[in-house]
């Protein structure tokens, strides 16, 4: 059985700027496409295309996030794969709404008899408990196995047999654990990113959504820092990893 003991978070896709011939900005400093289009979509609102303050773009951007014009951050459109999280740990993500879309593996179409299983940080490391915690999860996924096959017996009936696998799995995985590892497509805009970290990688979060958070946050600054750079990744009073964020949810 694979174990999952951290998530597994890949950029898969990002913005690209089509710069518009007749509307030039005059750059200072390296940047994204995701930046420059974020700094370009703000200086449409004063026509300073010219760049009076000689400002790069990364030092545009802290001033915006400063603002709090965060509407400009809306343009620039992230898509992560999130892998190695849990179901619970999903449900919990996709309570963040504005700005946000997903695609997450259904388990009325996917056959967990072989799913991964996602250890909880807070045992990590304690041999008894993750002993323990190990055999409750083989344990309920045995009775999803015995369940999908009684339920295939008893709906045979169904001639359609992907219809009646679904019906089978979709019932017998009322016993898989909160535990069971979903993979999920996350696409936000940088503003959605921004308040959904604020929230997530903050110490009253729980302990496996800011794990992930944090991961998230770790490609979201690689990839385009100016919009992310403000969020300060510390180690909390519980060893986990925390962050902070200078300019709050706008
Ligand atoms: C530490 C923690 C504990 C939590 N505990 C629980 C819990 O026990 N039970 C529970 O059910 N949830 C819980 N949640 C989830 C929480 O209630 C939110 O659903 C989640 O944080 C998403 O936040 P949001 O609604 O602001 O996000 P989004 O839906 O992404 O919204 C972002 C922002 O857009 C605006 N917005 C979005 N929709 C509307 C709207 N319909 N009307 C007006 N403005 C809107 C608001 O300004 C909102 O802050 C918890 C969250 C955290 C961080």
């Amino acid at each position: 059985m694979e174990i999952f003991r951290a998530p597994r978070v890949t950029l898969i896709a990002r913005p690209e700027f089509i710069e518009p011939e007749h509307l030039r900005v005059q750059w200072q400093g390296p940047a994204s496409a995701g930046e420059r289009l974020a700094e370009f979509a703000g200086r449409i609102c004063y026509m300073s295309q010219n760049n009076p303050a000689n400002r790069s773009t990364a030092e545009y951007l802290e001033n915006i996030k400063k603002q709090g014009h965060g509407s400009v951050l809306e343009h620039a459109v992230y898509v992560l794969l999130i892998e190695g999280i849990s179901r619970s740990c999903s449900h919990e993500l996709v309570r963040h709404r504005a700005g946000f879309g997903y695609s997450q593996l259904s388990q009325r179409y996917v056959d967990e008899s072989h799913a991964a299983f996602v250890l909880p940080p807070a045992l990590l490391g304690d041999a008894p408990l993750e002993a323990e915690w190990e055999k409750e999860v083989t344990e309920a996924q045995a009775a999803y196995v015995r369940a999908v096959e009684a339920l295939m017996q008893r709906y045979a009936w169904i001639t359609d047999k992907v219809h009646r696998r679904k019906v089978a799995r979709e019932a017998a995985r009322s016993v898989l654990p909160n535990a069971t590892e979903v993979k999920i497509v996350v696409s936000a805009n940088a503003r959605a990113w921004r308040t959904m970290l604020e929230l997530r990688t903050s110490e009253g979060a729980e302990l496996e959504i800011r794990r992930m958070a944090i991961a998230c946050l770790r490609v979201l600054q690689r990839e385009a820092s100016a919009l992310f750079s403000d969020f300060e990744i510390y180690v909390a009073d519980d060893k986990q990893d925390a962050a902070r964020v200078a300019f709050h949810k706008v």
